[in-house]
């Protein structure tokens, strides 16, 4: 199967510390799923499921504010190892800080744009405004964002393309700044199905109700604990992605069937292979 998630290397010391240290957390962490399996809400008892299931998430190897916001912008609907190949570029190339960005000839950035898919051009124009916003609005640190308020900063990252509230908490997840339970797109379709959640009549609304729901499945030590967040997120991502497809959910594989609402609705339908989905949850 394929790695969850995208995954890319830092090049700072500081990033790579912190990864190295996520990565060791990751692995305590998947111990201490599966050894408190009595005290789990229904919940966790899906997220350890899906843990081993699928393995224990791999740790993004870069947690910084303004490289995740980066690997966001340098890329436009590719796969996970393109966008990863493009950021690669980016880093190696170019730089990563607002004034390798800014300092760069505009051919060599737009090269690089080119490895991330379609429109280059608009994305090497993104790049450009993300480095002029961090030096400009931020003194050139983005980071000292992770000191504020959620809402202060959730208000401040959503000044970057492409960043809206589930990209600015999930920086703020997993910058360990704020334990927010964040969503992307992938794992709230599987939420919402598994009955966590109601499809409302947009994306954010629906993103609030599967938080809400959840809410309450999450015991102290879990909404405080950062490695075990990030955990959800990824695992619940890799399942959107890899049985719990947004058009055809390969429900006959998959092993939350028993709590899953949508395959209680629907398993008479499934199991005779008229496989489709109901409308999936969209950004
Ligand atoms: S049973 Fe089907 S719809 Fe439910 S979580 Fe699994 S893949 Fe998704």
């Amino acid at each position: 199967m394929r790695a969850i998630g995208s995954y890319i290397k830092c090049a700072s010391a500081t990033c790579s510390e912190k990864s190295t240290d996520l990565a060791s957390s990751l692995s305590r962490s998947a111990s201490s799923l599966k050894s408190s399996h009595m005290s789990q809400t229904s919940f966790q008892k899906i997220i350890a499921q899906l843990e081993k299931t699928y393995g224990r998430p791999q740790p993004p190897q870069t947690s910084d504010p303004l490289e995740m916001i980066l690997f966001e912008n340098v890329a436009y609907l590719v796969s996970d190892e393109r966008r990863e190949r493009a950021f690669n570029a980016l880093r190696d190339q170019i730089g990563l800080k607002p004034t390798d960005i800014l300092s760069a000839a505009p051919d060599r950035l737009l090269e690089v744009a080119r490895v991330g898919g379609m429109r280059p051009e608009d994305r090497a124009d993104k790049l450009q405004f993300i480095a002029r916003t961090v030096l400009s609005e931020f003194q050139g640190d983005l980071r000292q964002i992770l000191k504020w308020p959620v809402a202060r900063a959730k208000k401040a990252l959503k000044k970057f393309p492409g960043i809206g509230d589930p990209g600015a908490e999930k920086i703020l997840l997993f910058s360990r700044a704020h334990p927010i339970f964040a969503l992307e797109s992938n794992g709230l379709r599987a939420l919402i199905r598994l009955g966590f959640g109601e499809e409302l009549k947009n994306y954010a609304a629906t993103y609030r109700s599967a938080q809400e729901a959840v809410k309450d499945q999450l015991t102290s030590d879990s909404v405080e604990d950062y490695v075990w967040l990030i955990c959800a997120h990824l695992l619940l991502r890799r399942h959107g992605q890899e049985l719990c497809k947004r058009t055809e959910p390969i429900c006959t594989s998959c092993p939350l069937t028993e709590n899953c609402r949508y395959w209680r609705d629907n398993s008479l339908r499934l199991s005779r292979g008229k496989i489709g989905a109901k409308p999936s949850p969209k950004k």
